[in-house]
């Protein structure tokens, strides 16, 4: 018997493309094809036929169940399973799905957070299918990836704004690709590769975390010192176990068609990556919520705990995601790679441009849709880039940027002839490992990488944003350039668009050291946004300014953004909530009897000997402070927790929690930490970093 080849079952569990032209008459399959393209609806029978094939493909492989798969605004998914099952002749149970079940879907709505837009007497909400996502089998069921939109048509979800966006930046670039004439090309495809950090945690001593398992991250604990010194000690090779795990990740990632390729050791303990391949934007985006939810299942069977959290253990390196992103025309031209040939390198300096334009036009909203609550913990720390964003394009292209923005390169004929620096831009470097990994937003050789965004979060709404942002820059661009008919000049004009372009915007370009002091000194006086809590951005979502662009994009209407910030300000308040409440339980039914434990244990040893010893008096008075200190934080986070409610509104609740409540919070833990500290091991009732970090 010949053995099985790693990736024999690669795709197995995907209804792919190429599964779809096996079993497909060809006529159905273009049919598809072509709506995927957007250049026609998809009619009845060809429905028919698509949801026929994929039921009798899915039950071959044991599926019973179908579900629509939506990604609602709490930014994880949701199902809900229907049999294939329908009574037939004889009442002999047959098999259906029908086109108009693949298409689309009802369900009460009323279950998942709508801002408001679902009045509370409609609260039917429809699922519609994603025809250019592929639909794929998990755990028996065929997964049908869904956008999810009320009953008056408002969208409720994360995917269908991606989509819009996706058609915005298509149609704008699009039209300047086109402009140059080099071919005709029909789209242009934001392409993204999700790069996922994560932690693992021995299962056991996890649940033996309450604020893990209720927080996803601790809400007490510090590495000691020493530990930290020894830090060299955790990295280098992957574990067995973990290598196992991942190994049983590849396998269950490969099986539904995601080309999972990177794993790796990260910078702190217990910490590891994940990428797939890039690929399309809003496959992207569904491959990285299922490795997510594959992440958390193989760790469980594994005995591990997952934590997607950024930022689950104080001092030591949170996880983000960073956002690979790129423009990819149908025919296959990365627009953002530079090449050799002049022409296409203004083409590029132009995409760069409107980069450039939209990011410093709409910081507040890139840093808002990079982020969530647990981010806070995580931006500006050791590692993570701070809440500035800035521009690195790398030394090279900094200089030409420079020169383009101080008119040096002289225009003239000297664009088709000896244009100064972009006749040939192929020798700018790609990015290596060591280049700049602090700035938050970094060119690195043919794409964009966004590391802000927090790991535990959908990357759909950076998308959205930067895709939309985008899309409006190269919107104005073309509406100027297409007034041109001749090619050199609208070369001419390009250039002159990208200058202007950069007089206005340099201020967002820094390629130095993102995390030093120095730099946000310097931001502030270049006036960059620095918005420190994620609370305040939120607002930054109904700012005019972004409500007449998301308008003028048809991505969002300002009832949808409206209702975003409702959501996400309550997010953040039940994040808030679920810490407080989970710290002060724990403090009251843990921490409290471990302490008076080890006063006892110490106010006994002291009684038995009968004389008086310093040592035991000092570490009596030193733990009576600690209890001291305790009681009283401890009373004021209750406190301040409970006249929250004296600020009745949304916005108002939140600001308050994060001003008033989450200082409170802080000072509780630095006593805690004290104790974790002075207590002895014996009645200290948690596992600690290091026993967590060291049983891996
Ligand atoms: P690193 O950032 O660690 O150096 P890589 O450069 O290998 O890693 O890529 C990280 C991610 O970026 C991967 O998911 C990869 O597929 C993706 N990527 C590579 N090229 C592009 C591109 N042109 N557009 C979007 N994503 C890309
Ligand atoms: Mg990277």
């Amino acid at each position: 018997m010949t053995e099985k080849h790693p990736f024999d079952d690669f795709g197995i569990n995907l209804f792919s493309e190429s599964v779809m032209k096996e079993c497909l008459p060809h006529p159905i399959y273009t049919k598809w094809k072509t709506a995927t393209r957007k250049e026609d609806a998809l009619d009845r029978n060809t429905a028919d036929a698509i949801a026929h094939a994929m039921k009798t493909w899915a039950m071959e492989k044991g599926c019973t169940h179908f579900t629509h798969w939506f990604q609602p605004l709490t930014g994880s998914t949701a199902e809900k399973h229907d049999s294939f099952i329908e009574p037939g002749d004889h009442n002999q149970p047959i098999s259906r799905f029908s086109g108009k079940s693949l298409i689309k879907g009802e369900g009460d709505a009323s279950s998942f957070p709508s801002g408001g837009l679902r009045a509370t007497f409609e609260a039917r909400g429809y699922t519609y299918w994603d025809c250019t996502s592929p639909a794929f089998i998990r755990d028996n069921v065929l997964c049908i990836p869904t956008i999810f939109v009320s009953y008056n048509g408002e969208t409720l979800d994360k995917k269908a704004p991606l989509l819009k966006s996706a058609e915005a930046i298509s149609k704008q670039a699009t039209r300047i690709v086109n402009l140059f004439k080099d071919k005709d090309i029909k789209r242009v495809n934001a392409m993204v590769g999700l790069e996922q950090e994560y932690f693992l945690i021995d299962k056991q001593q996890y649940q033996k975390r309450m604020d893990l398992m209720h927080t996803g991250r601790t809400l007490f604990g510090s590495m000691p010192p020493k530990s930290m010194d020894i830090r060299g000690h955790y990295f280098g090779s992957i574990p067995e176990r973990v290598q196992a795990f991942m190994s049983d990740v590849d396998k269950e990632l490969w099986k539904l068609g995601i080309y999972a390729k990177t794993e790796h050791n990260e910078v702190a303990p217990c910490q590891f990556e994940i990428a797939p391949l890039f690929i399309d934007v809003n496959v992207a985006i569904d491959q990285n919520l299922i490795i997510m939810d594959v992440l958390k299942k193989q760790a469980d069977r594994h005995g591990f705990a997952c934590l997607l959290h950024e930022k689950p253990f104080q001092g030591v390196n949170g996880s983000g995601k960073h956002n690979n992103w790129s423009l990819v025309t149908d025919d296959g031209q990365n627009l953002l790679e530079p090449g050799d040939r002049p022409h296409e390198n203004i083409r590029f300096l132009l995409f760069v441009c409107a980069i450039i334009e939209a990011v410093d036009t709409y910081p507040e909203l890139l840093r808002m849709a990079a982020s969530c609550y647990g981010n806070d913990y995580r931006l500006g720390a050791d590692e993570a880039p701070p809440a500035v964003i800035s521009i690195c394009m790398g030394d090279e292209l900094e200089i030409i940027l420079e020169k383009l923005r101080k008119g040096e390169h002289e225009l003239k004929n000297e664009v088709e002839t000896q244009p100064y620096a972009i006749a040939n831009l192929s020798y700018v470097p790609k990015d290596t490992s060591d280049r700049n990994r602090t700035s938050p937003f970094a060119f690195t050789g043919n794409k964009f990488e966004f590391r802000m965004v927090g790991s535990s979060r959908s990357a759909s709404t950076t998308n959205i944003i930067l895709n939309t942002i985008v899309a409006d820059s190269l919107s104005r661009i073309a509406d100027e350039l297409q007034n041109y008919k001749y090619i050199d000049d609208i070369r001419k004009k390009s250039l002159t668009i990208c200058r202007n372009i950069l007089q206005k915007h340099h201020r967002i370009l820094f390629s130095g050291d993102g995390y030093s002091e120095e730099w946000l000194k310097e931001a502030d006086r270049r006036g960059l946004p620095n918005i420190a809590h994620y609370i305040d951005s939120i607002q930054a979502l109904i700012d005019d300014k972004a409500i007449a662009m998301f308008e003028r994009n048809k991505v969002y209407n300002e009832l949808e953004l409206q209702a975003r910030v409702d959501i996400l300000t309550e997010e953040y308040r039940k994040s808030v909530k679920a810490e407080v409440l989970t710290l002060l339980n724990i403090s009251k039914k843990e921490i409290l009897p471990a302490l008076v434990k080890e006063i006892k244990f110490y106010s006994d040893a002291q009684n038995s000997l009968g004389i008086e010893n310093a040592y035991y008096q000092r570490k009596i008075k030193h733990l009576l402070q600690l209890l001291h200190d305790f009681d009283e934080y401890y009373h004021e986070l209750k406190e301040k927790m409970e006249n929250r409610e004296q600020h009745p509104e949304n916005r108002a609740k939140a600001k308050y929690l994060d001003t008033v409540v989450l200082p409170a919070m802080d000072a509780l833990r630095t006593v805690i930490d004290n104790i974790e500290e002075s207590i002895s091991r014996e009645h200290y009732p948690f596992p600690t970093y290091d026993d967590m970090f060291m049983a891996m």
